[in-house]
């Protein structure tokens, strides 16, 4: 039987988009806001503030109260427009842009070890449901269509080869002026990639009910393409069920 537990109206309005690092989710999910005028919520860029502020405190990594604690004190700031789609999130921390220090290697490295905790992740989770509540949008992370929206109307879990998201990986660390070799980037890939998926809470998997895209032979706009077909599938399911057609 059909499962229509995502038609409900508050869903209709929400994509999420899962996978590993460099498999293109940051790309898709600003095009669809942009196509679809929603708000594009980066969840990565919340956990890698959380890691620079506990760096920036010299606070020990696994110690999340003391991150939580430096939190409350601070004031974080999400841009969720979608401006430029090869421009990051823009992130405030106390007024100062952080956007470009949430991406250094440093931060990259820690990341995977803060959003292993199960405090952190609770308190960002519940940020996360109230962006989504206040208006239609895309999230995009590790946890987003099993944990954050596990009834969004739409969720897509993105995945592609080792060697094709250490090459996406290397070209947008390039446009950013940031240089890593190939080897570096390879390596932080995979030891994220083993942390997140392997740790006791929210590890990243494929959600229950989302569509699968290997996107390492695809163009940027085939992959586009099979999402919105994907959502204005489910979108006319909606319809047809609410009897608007
Ligand atoms: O997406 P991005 O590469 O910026 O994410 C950085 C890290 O943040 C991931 O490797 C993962 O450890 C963590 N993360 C997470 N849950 C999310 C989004 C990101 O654990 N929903």
């Amino acid at each position: 039987m059909m499962n229509t537990s995502n038609m409900d109206p508050e869903n209709i309005n929400i994509i999420t988009i899962d996978g590993p690092a460099g498999s293109g989710k940051s790309t898709i999910a600003k095009m669809l806001a942009k196509e679809l005028g929603l708000i594009y919520i980066d969840t990565g860029a919340m956990y890698r503030a959380l890691t620079l502020l506990a760096l920036k405190n010299n606070i020990d990594l696994n110690d999340e109260k003391s991150i939580l604690l430096a939190a409350d004190k601070s004031i974080l700031e999400f841009d969720n427009s979608v401006g430029d789609i090869n421009k990051y999130t823009k992130v405030l921390l106390n007024g100062k842009d952080i956007t470009l220090d949430i991406r250094s290697k440093k931060v990259g490295e820690a990341v995977s070890i803060v959003s292993k905790l199960s405090k952190i992740r609770k308190y960002l989770v519940k940020l996360q449901r109230e962006m989504a509540s206040k208006s239609p949008c895309v999230l995009e992370g590790r946890d987003t269509g099993s944990v954050v929206c596990p009834s969004a109307i739409c969720k897509i879990y993105l995945t592609a080869s080792i060697e094709e998201r250490v090459k996406r990986r290397e070209k947008q660390l390039c446009e950013n002026n940031q240089l890593l070799s190939k080897e570096q980037i390879k390596c932080e890939i995979e030891s994220r990639d083993r942390i997140d998926s392997s740790r006791q809470d929210s590890p990243l998997i494929v959600p229950d009910g989302s569509a699968v895209i290997d996107t390492s032979c695809m163009s940027i706009n085939d992959v586009f393409s099979s999402i919105k077909k994907i959502y204005n599938g489910k979108i006319n399911l909606y319809k047809k069920i609410n009897h608007q057609v």
